[in-house]
């Protein structure tokens, strides 16, 4: 069954031919200035599955990772759609939560870049939360 989803005005509408592959929270500092100072929820999704219709902004910026990724923004009303590696390791593309149209399909299960969230944030209870990007060490004294 496919997942469906789109942006805040519905110029962008996606399909993802797949199942979802986790979905984490992310605290980088990228993430905190497009969504509003908190993290982004990100469901991981096979690239070549997800299938966006409407167009976007693309932009291109150099991570706290090092590595370039792409985020997608509708250019109708702006609304933040997906990150994805273009230059580093290969990863998942990562689907906004709040896109989906079901946005119960995957449960967010880790955090990353916690060492860069402010002292506020609010971590779920018990949550692993991992210092910087996806393969990084553990952050012991937040989680
Ligand atoms: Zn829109
Ligand atoms: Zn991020």
């Amino acid at each position: 069954m496919a997942h469906t989803g789109g942006c805040l005005c519905g110029a962008v509408r996606f399909t993802i031919d797949a199942e979802p592959q986790g979905a984490r929270f992310c605290w980088c500092r990228d993430c905190q200035r497009i969504a509003s100072g908190m993290a982004t929820v990100n469901v991981l999704f096979d690239e070549e599955a997800v299938t966006y219709s409407g167009e976007m902004t693309l932009l291109r910026l150099v991570a706290d990772s090092g590595n370039t990724v792409e985020r997608g923004f509708c250019k109708v009303c702006g609304a933040q759609m997906f990150s994805r590696t273009v230059v580093g390791p290969k990863q998942p593309m990562r689907v906004r939560a709040g896109t989906l149209d079901d946005p119960e399909i995957c449960p967010p299960s880790m955090i990353i870049w916690g060492a860069s969230a402010p002292s506020w944030a609010p971590f779920p209870p018990g949550m692993p939360v991992l210092e910087a990007g996806p393969n990084s060490a553990p952050m012991a004294s937040k989680a």
